[in-house]
């Protein structure tokens, strides 16, 4: 189908999903940390096994998210996300499903209740032990050049952001309700993600064979377009601005 008709039905549809990848926000100046240039090239990820085992490796990881930190303060939601946001206004929107741990979702107005951050979120830092939730300003402003890592002023625990690390098991919550949104959306939109890896390729394979329409709008093809209804490889701010003319958006 093409655009227009892509958008009769996302205008007819009452129970969107929409699956969120780091494409959504290049466009927003999140860069891939995986590019030469990127902070993952300075700073290696931390296994988390290494993070509980030894006070290098949560030094590493520390370095790494403050970094992360400071490029995160910079950048703001674009077209992507707050179009997201005007089908949540509609009504729309059962749920938003993103890998993104950039918070620009959030930071955009999609409410938590229709959000999960399938891989958590580095604009929150947590203890690993009670849980206590921390401020990234309290726990970042606070680490200079030389510092040991921080831990909970309650319990003692190690703090750590909020993202889900490698080696670091799926929310397990998180997971069934993505699964249970995608089981029950009537139309599946996949947003700036390659699908190449699990579990983010089986949201949209659920929610296809439960009976929605699937559109994937990405840059590059995917393994899945086949099994698409809709397909728009290209820029995804533009895609958006297009899409939001022929519903009506301001
Ligand atoms: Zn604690």
């Amino acid at each position: 189908m093409d655009l227009g008709e892509f958008a009769a039905r996302a205008r007819q549809s009452k129970a969107i999903v929409f699956f969120t990848g780091a494409g959504i926000s290049t466009e927003s100046g999140v860069p891939d940390f995986r590019s030469p240039g990127g902070v993952w090239t300075k700073y290696q990820p931390v296994l988390f096994q290494d993070f509980l085992a030894s006070e290098s490796a949560r030094i590493q990881h520390w370095r790494l998210k403050k970094a992360t930190y400071e490029l995160f303060k910079t950048v703001k939601p674009n077209v992507g996300h707050y179009a997201i946001c005007n089908f949540e206004a509609r009504g729309q929107l059962l749920g938003l499903i993103t890998q993104n741990i950039d918070g620009l979702h959030k930071l955009a107005g999609t409410s938590e209740k229709r959000l999960i951050e399938l891989h958590g979120s580095d604009r929150l830092v947590t203890c690993l032990k009670c849980a206590k939730r921390y401020e990234p300003i309290d726990v970042y402003e606070t680490l200079g050049e030389e510092f040991t890592p921080p831990t909970c002023d309650d319990c003692g625990g190690f703090l750590k952001s909020a993202n889900v690390s490698f080696g670091q098991s799926m929310p397990v919550v998180a997971m069934q309700r993505a699964q249970a949104w995608s089981e029950q959306a009537d139309l599946f939109i996949v947003v700036g993600s390659s699908l190449q890896v699990q579990p983010a390729a089986s949201f949209p394979v659920i929610a296809k064979r439960s009976g929605a329409l699937l559109a994937i709008i990405n840059r590059d093809p995917t393994p899945l377009d086949n099994m698409a209804d809709f397909v728009h490889n290209g820029a995804i701010g533009e895609f958006f601005r297009q899409l939001s003319a022929l519903l009506g958006d301001s």
